[in-house]
């Protein structure tokens, strides 16, 4: 079952195949820094399509990032989640500040960013999402990949990108596009899921001790086997960033909130519950160096 041979794009060491799903693709773990990579990758026009559908919004990733239904209800966890961002930006860098997010979806984090005073702009793939951004927050955002970003200038201050990286081709491109956007001194803030999270390792160790035939959890963990080619951890991202003079300044845990997930059975809600007790992402804010 083991597939080729793969190097790892943080460390160039051996990665190891670890798990195979149904539609082909294999999970890979890097002996030593602990990447897990999806392999093989798609092309990229169909990465394209595959994210510019108003349904990948509307429904399939709407338990998750349903950040909308909250977005103006001050105590929604996700909310909460996105002020403890601004919080620690503020502390780094208050307004006034020029402040991009890449991938910003439906505009919910820009909003508050603006409303904490922040010049806001923002790129998205998706044209629903990015229309939805501009007509219900009036925000300035444009249908863009990040490989159309155009790096000449020194234009931001801050730049965020949320459960973005996980999604990319080349997640390299985020810290070079970033590098190049950054004034000197920029904070780069980088959200994504983490290896090194007890419900990564459950998955895991399911699909491992079943030799794959139990691999529902990690497949939905990387997103239907389709969507999160990378999964890092702070140790591993760190390396990444380093590679590109980003100098780390801080790291925390955070879970995106759970309890509104709907199509989940009582039991499965209290499996999530418990292992969402560890959180299962992380952030790791960076400063440009010279
Ligand atoms: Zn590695």
């Amino acid at each position: 079952m083991e597939g080729p041979m793969a190097e790892c794009l943080v460390c160039k060491n051996k990665m190891d195949w670890l798990v195979s799903f149904p539609n082909g693709r294999s999970v890979y773990k890097c002996r030593r820094c602990g990447l897990r990579s999806l392999l093989p990758l798609a092309e990229e026009e169909e990465r394209k399509s595959f994210y510019d559908r108003d349904e990948y919004y509307k429904e399939e990733i709407a338990d998750l990032h349903n950040d909308l239904v909250y977005s103006y209800r001050v105590d929604a966890p996700i909310i909460k989640l996105y002020r403890k961002h601004i919080k620690n930006l503020i502390f780094l860098k208050a307004a006034p500040a020029r402040l991009l997010e890449i991938g910003c979806a439906r505009g919910v984090f820009l909003d508050l960013a603006k409303k904490n005073e922040y010049e806001v702009s923002g790129i998205e793939m998706n044209s629903y999402a990015v229309n939805y951004a501009k007509e219900k927050f009036g925000l300035n955002v444009e249908k863009k990949s990040i490989e159309e970003l155009d790096t000449k200038a020194c234009l931001f201050d801050i730049i965020v990108a949320l459960d973005v990286i996980e999604h990319l081709l080349n997640p390299k491109l985020l810290l070079e596009k970033s590098r190049g956007l950054l004034k000197p001194g920029g904070i780069l803030l980088i959200g994504t899921p983490n290896s090194r999270s007890l419900i990564n390792w459950v998955a895991e160790s399911a699909a491992l001790l079943t030799n794959s035939s139990y691999y529902y959890p990690l497949y939905r963990f990387y997103g239907k086997a389709v969507e999160h080619l990378n999964i890092f951890n702070p140790y591993n991202l760190d390396i990444l960033a380093k590679e590109f003079y980003f100098q780390k300044i801080k790291s925390y845990l955070y879970n995106i909130p759970l309890n509104n997930m709907c199509n989940v059975n009582i039991l499965q809600r209290l499996m999530i519950g418990i292992l969402s007790t560890n959180p299962y992402e992380f952030v790791s804010i960076f400063k440009k160096t010279d």
